[in-house]
């Protein structure tokens, strides 16, 4: 029904987060081990229009004018790749703020276009930018997010505090520690001397909770993160527990339900609080997808994840 409109998923960051999906496939200027998304299959740091922002508004304005949609506590640009990539991203900010002034707008990104002029000004209008910084060491850069050939952290975190510098809204920054690799003594003593100059309104130190694209999830050990929680000490590092329960709202499509999953993986109970769906009729439409051969599930941890084949994982 929606190729670039999907959710809302919960967020643990944001709630109930209707996603927009920018790029209509998985372009994007990183490919990390640890992606929801899958594989990138196009990696690069150009800007071109990949998705047509008029079909994607359409799409917006007709998702509204369903009439059972769950309200959602953010409208977050994102999707299976770099948003900032898709050079029509000024424009859709823009229009996006006249079909939903009620609702704050979102944009996740991994902050490698932040230093383009451009791109800064196009984020302007924006209520909340959650950039991500994994890490400040290059080494750790090209093990955990393998970013286009020449791109080096230290002009990231430059573009990024330009763009902070400037912005008016709200910046959550993330930093995803994956054990062995960036919850390192040198990257939480770079951040933290980073984050003093930064000041961003909220650090989330968050892991992975779901299969990555390359790799199963490796947690840091708890009194590693209790390190880095304490270490960082400016703004907190609090995560925000999830919106509150939403009713079911009826009967949703086969389709809405593969769209959100093929964005990222989620348990029943995850699918079934973001799109307010009764979780028994949720299940059936699962068993079914999945006897279909639409929709696999993954064991992680006890939990059991539902994704689109589409994946491709
Ligand atoms: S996690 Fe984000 S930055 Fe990394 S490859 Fe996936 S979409 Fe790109």
């Amino acid at each position: 029904m929606f190729d670039y409109i999907f959710g809302p998923v919960l967020s643990s960051r944001l709630g109930r987060s209707l996603g927009v999906d920018l790029l209509g496939g998985r372009i994007c200027s990183f490919d990390c081990l640890y992606c929801e998304s899958g594989p990138t299959s196009l990696k690069t740091m150009h800007r071109a229009v990949y998705a047509d922002p008029d079909k994607i508004l359409e799409e917006l304005e007709a998702w509204f004018l369903q009439q059972d949609c769950p309200e959602p506590e953010h409208i977050t640009l994102g999707g299976e790749g770099e948003p900032c990539l898709n050079l029509g991203l000024g424009r859709i900010v823009q229009k996006i703020k006249r079909i939903a002034p009620h609702i704050p707008l979102a944009v996740l990104t991994n902050s490698s276009l932040l230093a383009d002029d451009q791109v800064q000004e196009e984020l302007m209008s924006v209520d909340v930018v959650l950039p991500s910084l994994d890490t400040l060491v290059q080494q750790e850069v090209l093990r955990l997010n393998r970013p286009c050939k020449g791109l080096h952290v230290r002009d990231v975190a430059q573009g990024l505090t330009r763009f902070c510098r400037k912005f008016p809204g709200k910046i959550y920054l993330e930093v995803l520690l994956v054990a062995g690799i960036n919850d390192t003594s040198e990257n939480l003593e770079r951040i933290n001397a980073f984050l003093k100059d930064l000041r961003p309104d909220r650090v989330d130190i968050t892991v992975m909770t779901r299969p990555g694209a390359h790799m199963q999830p490796a947690v840091p050990a708890e009194h590693v993160l209790n390190r880095w929680r304490t270490f960082l000490k400016g703004p907190r590092a609090d995560i925000p527990g999830p919106g509150g329960p939403v009713s079911a709202t009826g009967p949703v499509s086969p389709d809405t339900v593969l769209d959100s999953l093929r964005r990222r993986p989620q348990t029943l109970q995850q699918l079934c609080l973001g799109l307010g769906l009764d979780p028994a009729e949720a299940a059936v439409l699962l068993d079914r997808l999945e006897a279909r051969k639409m929709v696999r599930t993954i064991r992680d941890r006890e939990q059991k994840f539902y994704t689109s084949i589409r994946n491709g994982k």
